[in-house]
């Protein structure tokens, strides 16, 4: 079916008024956590297929990931929709003042390949619970997933309301020359940008969630064993492929000292003798980025690690010392199991550094100095930011989740996706109460000195009162209300 005719069906459903329906649309999630449910091994091995992501990665950082969030949705969703009664002002009083959670019509999802299930489906989950009918593009470059939600997909979603489109560049481009109500896109920076420009042809909005390189702090006070370890864990996890990853490390002398003892017996202890042969590391996605990772080792300084094996689209976990910021690997966001550590002096050096950059998609800073820590939150920007740990506040589900700038525009994540797809339409309804026109009669010409100062001052004091106020309100106004009244009394009798 050409794409034109997809996107004619959807509009035509989600104009049927379908997707309106909130029990249409727990019906719909509870079908995809249905399809979680009986298809998690299916899934797990489409993600060991694509990067030979080990069991455990692919439950906790996918599946269990996916259902957890579904999970939450479900539970949330009759409290998302109403629609919300915001505080009112003294000029509002006796008005209704409503915000309506709109779905915007046909979105587009365009997921990653690096977590290929969890970036394709949590967008899609988030724009199902707010109303919307999806057409849902997975990655061509992780194409068992790819194909697993193709295949599965449609058993378990409404045909009419939810479309998997498959494919590459030139699919994903003419599905762009569509119109659409929404766009999300998760990917590179580079196509991000072709993605925005695409939007804007039709003033489409949409969210960006890009990468970047994502800086770690470590400073003497914070407790190196701990803190390797858990750098470690959030840099190799899926051979670096994490668009949050800690991307560089900046330390004193001293500290990267320290890091590298503590990380070679870690790295170990979890790895053996020869990574290679751990089943618990991934595999570079494919050759092209294989190409791409080993040409950033070319005459780089190789701490730790440093061994590849092309035919097997290896990079083994590898720590680079003596980097400077002009050497290849600090170009762009390095994506794989490559750590480069850059000395600083201090904090400020770090911040200097970091601000000299684009703003990151995550900041990590280990130290338990407070003022450290104040320092470097207050005086730099990123999507996000992790305090002794890297990674986790990608999992607070209360946290809204997304970039800054080059690392993206808008967020996600638990009651923020419900957000993202949802048009806060915003409402005024007024009556035809006499006492409330004669109030309000000022606004209407003849114009006159006295009504602007009326005016002037009620508009001036709309913000300095709120609804505690409202008794006192009450009395006052019934106080103008009268005077009001005797006036136009008096006015009459004239
Ligand atoms: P990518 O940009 O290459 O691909 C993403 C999607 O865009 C795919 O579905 C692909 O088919 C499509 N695409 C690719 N080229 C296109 C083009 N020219 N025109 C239209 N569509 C095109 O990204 P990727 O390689 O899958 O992911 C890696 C990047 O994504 C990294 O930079 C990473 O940091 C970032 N990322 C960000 C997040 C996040 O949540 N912020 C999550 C994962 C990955």
């Amino acid at each position: 079916m050409a794409y034109s005719e997809i996107v004619q069906n959807l509009r035509a459903a989600f104009d049927s008024g379908k997707t309106r329906n909130v029990g249409f649309r727990e019906k719909q999630l509870q079908n995809l956590m249905r399809m979680y449910e009986e298809n998690h091994t299916e899934m797990a091995r489409a993600l060991a297929s694509d990067l030979r992501k080990h069991k455990q990665e692919a439950y906790v950082m996918e599946i269990d990931y996916l259902m957890n969030d579904l999970r939450s949705i479900i539970l949330n969703l009759r409290d998302w929709v109403q629609p919300k009664k915001p505080e009112k002002t003294i000029v509002n009083m006796m008005d209704g003042v409503f915000i309506y959670n709109d779905p915007y019509g046909v979105a587009l999802v365009i997921g990653a390949w690096n977590y290929p299930l969890q970036l394709t489906l949590a967008p899609v989950a988030a724009a199902i619970a707010a109303g919307n009918c999806v057409v849902i593009k997975p990655s061509e470059v992780s194409p068992a997933c790819s194909k697993f939600i193709a295949n599965t997909v449609p058993k378990y979603l409404d045909q009419d309301c939810y479309r998997v489109v498959e494919g590459g560049v030139k699919e994903t481009t003419e599905l762009l020359q569509q119109k659409f109500d929404y766009i999300f896109f998760t990917g590179a920076n580079r196509i991000g940008k072709i993605i925005h420009k695409a939007c804007s042809e039709n003033l489409t909005p949409c969210t960006l969630e890009l990468g970047g390189k994502s800086p770690c702090y470590i400073d003497s006070s914070a407790d190196i064993a701990i803190a390797t370890r858990r750098i470690l864990w959030g840099k190799f996890i899926n051979a670096g492929q994490t668009c949050i990853a800690p991307d560089y490390i900046l330390c004193s002398k001293d500290i990267q000292e320290q890091f590298l003892k503590e990380a070679k017996s870690i790295l170990k202890e979890w790895y053996g003798e020869n990574p290679k042969h751990s089943p618990d590391l991934c595999r570079i996605i494919n050759q092209q980025h294989f190409k791409r990772l080993s040409g950033l080792l070319k005459g780089a300084n190789v701490a730790i690690g440093g061994d590849v094996d092309s035919a097997d689209n290896y990079i083994a976990p590898t720590i680079l010392t003596n980097v400077k910021s002009e050497d290849p690997v600090m170009q762009d966001e390095i994506f794989g199991p490559i750590l480069p550590i850059l000395v600083v002096e201090n904090a400020n050096d770090a911040i200097k550094f970091i601000n000299a950059r684009d703003k990151p998609l995550a900041l990590y800073i280990f130290s338990t100095n407070e003022a450290v820590r104040n320092l470097i939150i207050a005086n730099t920007s990123a999507g996000g930011m992790c305090i002794n740990d890297v990674l986790g506040h990608f999992a607070v589900e209360s946290l809204p989740f997304g970039g800054v700038g080059p690392s993206g525009m808008g967020a996600y994540h638990g009651k923020y996706g419900f957000d993202t797809f949802t048009h806060k339409k915003s409402c005024l309804i007024k009556d035809f109460n006499a006492v409330g026109e004669k109030l309000a009669s000022s606004r209407y010409p003849p114009y006159s000195d006295g009504k602007l100062s009326f005016l002037s001052t009620v508009l001036k004091k709309r913000r300095s009162i709120s609804l505690k106020c409202v008794p006192y309100l009450f009395i006052f106004g019934l106080g103008v209300a009268s005077t009001l009244i005797v006036n136009c009394l008096r006015d009459d009798n004239k």
